[in-house]
């Protein structure tokens, strides 16, 4: 089976259920990662749905696939040579915030899912802490392949790759995004001289939605009183959302 032909009986199944009444889909990590193997002996690359989770709105998760699949065989620019898998971001097709980091890491490259390695777990904790589960947000990565040694994806690639996100956004219509470091900053507002300490924790907009930039969870492991910056930051981000702010970070 070709992946087009994959894609269409997706498409057709997807419709099949809306006409009988579904209205939700769940599809946890592991059951993305079976059908990852599932697709790898496709005559293309694996085309793979973020997992989703809430009401249903087939309309954007057959988007988001489609971004997925285009991804999956994506060679724009020179980051398609090194990966083992594409990142294209997983999470709630309707969420209320969007994370964004910079770009897969190692275990993310390895399982083709955005942030479940260590900075992940920390992520989650936030998440967790924030009054979220990661299945009522989105999580995905500016480039959506792994800069080869851990390294810092470059100015063009993430020009290239970031109109997979524009379009990932305009689906998923977010109420807030939040950009988790310098670099996932730099990429979504091509400014190669932000200071993330100097700007984080005060809105900006991005393609019109409020953006809130802050520490990556990768330079919290390293730094971990800077914890503190991070939960303030989320505060604000609660606040803005109506949200109840817990009164301890966990
Ligand atoms: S990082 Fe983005 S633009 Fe580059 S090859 Fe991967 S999907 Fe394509």
């Amino acid at each position: 089976m070709t992946l087009s032909r994959a894609a269409t009986k997706l498409r057709s199944h997807l419709e099949h259920l809306k006409e009988e009444g579904v209205r939700e889909i769940e599809a946890s990590p592991e059951r993305v990662a079976a059908l990852r193997r599932r697709l790898k002996g496709l005559k293309t690359a694996p085309a793979v749905a973020a997992p989703v989770r809430r009401e249903a709105d087939l309309d954007v998760v057959a988007g988001l696939a489609k971004i997925a699949a285009e991804i999956a065989v994506c060679k724009k620019c020179r980051l398609c040579e090194s990966r083992t898998n594409t990142v294209p971001g997983q999470g709630n097709t309707r969420p209320e915030i969007m994370f964004i980091g910079e770009g897969p890491g190692a275990d993310e490259d390895a399982q083709g899912l955005a942030f479940v390695g260590r900075a992940g777990q920390l992520l989650t904790q936030i998440i967790e802490a924030m009054g979220f589960t990661r299945d009522e947000v989105f999580i995905g990565n500016v480039v959506k392949c792994r800069p080869p040694d851990n390294r810092a994806p470059m100015p063009d690639e993430m020009a290239a790759c970031l109109p997979y996100l524009e379009r990932q956004i305009a689906l998923l219509k977010p109420k807030v995004i939040v950009a988790l470091g310098a670099t996932a900053v730099k990429g979504l507002f091509n400014d190669p001289k932000v200071q993330i300490t100097k700007i984080r924790g005060r809105w900006m907009k991005y393609s019109g939605i409020d953006t809130m930039p802050t520490l990556h969870p990768a330079y919290l492991l390293r730094n971990p009183p800077a914890k503190r910056d991070v939960w303030e930051d989320m505060k604000t981000v609660l606040a803005h959302l109506g949200r109840p702010i817990p009164s301890k970070r966990n």
